[in-house]
């Protein structure tokens, strides 16, 4: 069979895990996944590390590894290296999948990718992802396709309006329904799209697998630390429901393929419990003499009670379009109010730190101070990581943080060094950052957190190393499971099927063991040697930040999602 007859549909459902997928489809809960894996070829997909949804999903869509993309996160630091901005595709390194099959004159469609704002003008349609900042940003290439959709009667959402409010069983209710809903209008975006021009590779992802499970894992899963039975009595079976609706999803796009069409379902990373262990990395900094804090005032510490006692109570009772309106309305109150919520660094003396307000995946970056940096570097890496792995989890007495990574020997390329010196495994080991507090009488450093799950701000779940793929089609191989496939590896693969050279400067390579023996003997792999004029291309600095307005939405819809506090 020649590839040139082939076309790939991708269909992303972040998060997802095997450990999920395997049971229910078993059982009958997703059949048209049931179908996919029994009649092709499924491998757990192996993420980046960290394994977080900016950097895993920039190694799909470049076909590279984080030190060449040089995109580690949603946020980056500053010039300064004391506060962080928001980052966005524009920061992002390397030709996409979708402008190089652009480039060799085939057609794309493309959805809500996350990290694709602002998109590019591909041979086709794009439908940027999670780092859109807004509805009414131009999010849409080319920009008639908002008109198109509206004309179409199709509502299309970026937006979680509850996720960071939930607080009651009406409003987890209500935002279960806000996913649903929103995942079936994208589903109706892309088919609608799809159905006007033949595509020859298209995709799609779902981001609803990844929030449910974020929020919802201590209802199901009974040996959870922070196991709520009460709320389990409805939302035992929230996280299968949204499986069964993302495959129901699956099923319309598969109704409209035909045998020619490769078909991968893939996640960009796994998903796990976590404990009810708490760690505030700064205070453990802090006691092995590498941070100081500004020791607060009488009126700074009457500042921070009251401003923790207002945060969470504003949280719980309003919802994020009052909070919006109310933020319109005083922006003064509000930079003052959050300003108030930060624990102060006294930076002159301090040689490491995490950022705490952005929770979800913590990392120690060390201080740039005054040239003396480059000599102590690496006898200050050693002293971070040897107080982060002394840490003991105070109730088994066990070690905290198995791993402590380094960039130079997970990362090859030139933005290498931009990564955070010291990456703990969170991932690995399960806690969630709290925020230190400066002062006498703070907090333990490690606790076991007694206090139900804050709805909406603390994780039930968070990611694990292991994604899922899933190859369904065409030469695919039927009934095979097999493994060592890593995220890097699609993007190649991708071009494989269509016929296409992989670029040299891709890390990963095309997974043939997924294909029929005769499709690979007839279809050579070919490389694409790169001239310089392409990889200057890549190399000049087109970055587009975002305006204070925009990061301001950026934070807002990280914020509803529980990334940052
Ligand atoms: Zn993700």
């Amino acid at each position: 069979m020649p590839a040139r007859k082939l076309s790939v549909l991708i269909v992303g459902l972040d998060g997802a895990t095997f450990d999920l997928i395997l049971p229910w489809a078993d059982q009958g809960y997703l059949p048209n996944l049931k179908r996919l894996i029994g009649d092709g070829a499924r491998s757990c997909l192996e993420s980046t590390i960290p394994p977080i949804t900016p950097c895993a999903w920039s190694s799909l869509i470049t076909g590279k590894n984080p030190g060449k993309h040089g995109l580690f996160d949603f946020i980056e630091p500053s010039q300064d290296g004391h506060g962080f901005r928001f980052t966005n595709a524009s920061f992002r390194d390397g030709e996409s999948l979708w402008a190089c099959l652009s480039r060799h004159g085939r057609r794309v469609g493309v959805v809500n990718v996350p990290m694709t704002y602002p998109p590019e003008p591909v041979n086709g349609f794009l439908i940027s992802g999670l780092d859109t900042p807004h509805e009414h940003s131009p999010f849409m290439h080319p920009v008639e396709v908002r008109q198109l959709l509206k004309d179409a009667g199709i509502r299309y959402r970026i937006d979680q309006q509850h996720l960071g409010n939930m607080r009651t069983n009406e409003r987890r209710r209500r935002q279960l329904q806000d996913i649903f809903d929103g995942e079936t209008a994208r589903t109706a975006a892309f088919r609608h799209l799809s159905a006007l021009r033949h595509c020859d590779f298209r995709m799609i992802v779902y981001g609803a697998t990844d929030q449910v499970q974020h929020h919802f894992w201590h209802f199901m899963d009974e040996n959870h630390d922070k196991y709520d039975a009460a709320g389990a009595r409805e939302f035992q079976h929230a996280i299968r429901d949204t499986y069964q609706h993302v495959d129901v999803q699956l099923g319309q796009l598969l109704d409209e393929c035909d045998e020619n069409t490769v078909v991968i379902v893939m996640s960009d990373h796994g998903f796990g419990p976590m404990s009810n262990v708490r760690v505030r990395l700064n205070q453990v900094l802090r006691d092995a003499g590498l941070l100081k804090f500004v020791e607060p005032t009488a009126r700074g510490k009457w500042k921070q009670a009251f401003a923790s006692t207002a945060d969470r109570l504003l949280r719980s009772t309003l919802s994020s379009d009052m909070k919006r309106t109310i933020a319109g309305l005083f922006p003064r109150l509000r930079v003052w109010f959050e300003g108030l919520d930060e624990a102060p660094i006294e930076w002159s003396t301090t040689h490491a730190h995490v950022n705490e307000a952005y929770r979800s995946s913590p990392a120690v970056w060390l201080t740039q101070r005054n040239g003396s940096f480059n000599g102590e570097r690496m006898e200050l890496r050693e002293q971070v990581e040897d107080a982060l792995l002394a840490l003991m989890d105070p109730a088994t007495g066990k070690r905290l943080i198995s791993n402590c990574y380094r960039p130079a020997e997970i990362y090859h390329g030139p933005h290498t060094k931009k990564a955070p010196e010291i990456l703990p495994s969170w991932w690995e080991d399960g806690f969630l950052l709290e925020q230190s507090r400066p002062g006498k009488n703070a907090s333990p450093s490690v606790e076991r957190s007694t206090s139900p799950l804050e709805g909406g701000v603390e994780f039930a779940a968070s990611h694990r190393l292991d994604g899922v793929l899933i190859m369904h089609g065409g030469p695919v191989r039927s009934g095979l499971t097999f493994s060592d496939a890593k995220i890097v590896d699609v993007a190649p693969t991708v071009l494989y099927l269509l016929g296409l050279p992989v670029p040299e400067d891709m890390d990963g390579r095309v997974l043939t063991e997924a294909m029929d023996d005769e499709f690979v003997a007839d279809n050579p792999i070919a490389i694409e040697r790169l001239d310089d004029e392409l990889e200057d291309d890549s190399a000049c600095d087109n970055r587009h930040g975002f305006t204070d307005e925009e990061s301001e939405m950026i934070a807002r819809r990280l914020q509803a999602l529980g990334y940052i506090q």
